[in-house]
């Protein structure tokens, strides 16, 4: 149900890993205050052109930018705008990807606008924490249950909460493959079993409130159903014979 990589594979996958880091570095730069949010994904196309890459994001089912920008109460799928403008106080969570001769990366982070509230620099740290230990839990012979496991334990043990209707995924040479990445422990694949070669995107989306979702009319843009915050923070990570390693990690 899922193709495992070679190291050569991997080898372009790394390429288009770093891609996306650099993405995520220049858009971070680009996310101030007063900034639209498709300000930010002007940023995104940049480092794409730069680096002669195409974007996995840009046209997929209609989606219409390189990057999804989801402020505040917006899970993911947030749509770039030139009316959504950025204030201190915010957060912002960037997804991007990018493809190097057909090979496909993703990764998310959340970022503050300016000086934020303690709670919205608890949850990104809470978020940030659950996919870093989900990727420990990345080794030969355990289950995607452990990481599941990993994520909903520290979201869960600091209050927060996770979503279920977005999960991560198998990624290669489309950006989502089998097997789906559900993070907590009880989901589907929970017994799907790592094995060298595999490549995953984990990405836990934490919301500091009710795990439930909203869509809004776009059909796009996912939004906390009370309204409070959420964090999104995602790696592309590759199982190789010396344990995972982060594709996507900014270098
Ligand atoms: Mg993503
Ligand atoms: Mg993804």
């Amino acid at each position: 149900m899922s193709t495992r990589k070679t190291p050569e594979q991997i080898d372009v996958m790394r390429r288009a890993g770093a891609v996306v880091a650099e993405m995520h570095e220049e858009c971070t730069r680009a996310a101030v205050p007063g900034a639209s949010t498709a300000d930010v994904d002007r940023a995104g196309r940049e480092v794409l052109a730069r680096r002669n890459a195409r974007s996995n994001f840009l046209g997929y089912n209609g989606f219409p930018a390189v990057i999804c920008a989801s402020p505040n109460d917006v899970i993911v799928h947030g749509i770039p705008r030139e009316d959504v403008i950025l204030h201190e106080g915010d957060i912002l969570s960037i997804d991007c990807g990018a493809i190097i001769e057909g090979w496909h990366a993703d990764a998310a982070i959340t970022v503050p606008i300016g000086a934020v509230d303690e709670e919205s620099v608890l949850l990104m740290d809470v978020t940030r924490t659950s996919l870093e230990a989900a990727i420990s839990e990345m080794q030969v012979g355990n289950t995607l249950g452990d990481l599941g496991r990993a994520v909903q334990g520290i979201a869960e043990g600091a209050g927060f909460t996770v979503v279920r209707e977005y999960v991560g995924h198998g990624i290669g040479t489309a950006m989502h493959e089998e097997p789906q990445v559900p993070n907590y422990a009880g989901g589907p694949n929970r017994r799907f079993k790592l094995k060298p070669g595999v490549v995953l995107a984990i990405e836990p989306m934490v919301n500091a409130g009710t795990p439930e979702t909203l869509t809004l009319d776009d059909g796009w843009t996912v939004v906390t159903a009370d309204g409070r915050r959420s964090a999104h923070f995602e790696h592309t990570i590759a199982l190789t014979d010396l344990g995972p390693e982060v594709l996507t990690a900014p270098r």
